[in-house]
């Protein structure tokens, strides 16, 4: 199973870009402070099949320009499934994980890559003293700076 939250446009989470943002259920992590709790358990939310995905797309595809998956490394199959789809849309694609690396396979799907685990003394991706990345792949640049202009 492949469980996600229904899903939402977002506009901050990737800077430039409207997203379509879904959160996987089941993350291990367990960073202490972790907001989304909720989201621990693979029980909740529901199945995102590819069928359910490709029918959310269409739906979407002519207000969004990237899909968000946050989590859902843990089962790489499944997101790379969801990964390859969104590209058949012609879309951007972005992982938000609390890793600091995830596999080769994954990563090369990805416009857009988030690392790090959530640590609440060092603060998200709008502080400068932030653990966590926020990269464009394809250049392997940080794009931190980004989150934090309006700081
Ligand atoms: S990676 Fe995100 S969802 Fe998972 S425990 Fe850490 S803060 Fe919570």
């Amino acid at each position: 199973m492949f469980n996600t939250l229904a899903p939402q446009i977002l506009f901050q989470e990737v800077p430039d870009e409207v997203s379509l943002g879904f959160t996987v259920m089941g993350c291990q992590l367990r960073c202490k402070g972790c907001h989304s709790t909720d989201t621990w358990s693979e029980d909740g939310g529901s199945p995102l099949t590819a069928e359910i995905f490709r029918t959310y797309l269409k739906q979407y595809v002519d207000y969004i320009s990237c899909v968000i998956f946050f989590g859902g490394e843990w089962q790489a199959e499944k997101l790379i499934e969801m990964l390859d789809i969104s590209h058949d849309f012609k879309l951007k694609t972005c992982l938000y994980t609390g890793l600091n690396q995830v596999p080769e396979k994954i990563i090369k799907r990805l416009t857009f890559l988030k690392t790090g685990p959530w640590i609440r003394e060092l603060g998200g991706l709008d502080q400068a003293t932030t653990n966590q990345k926020f990269i464009e792949v394809s250049s392997n640049r940080i794009l931190n700076h980004k989150f934090q202009e309006t700081h």
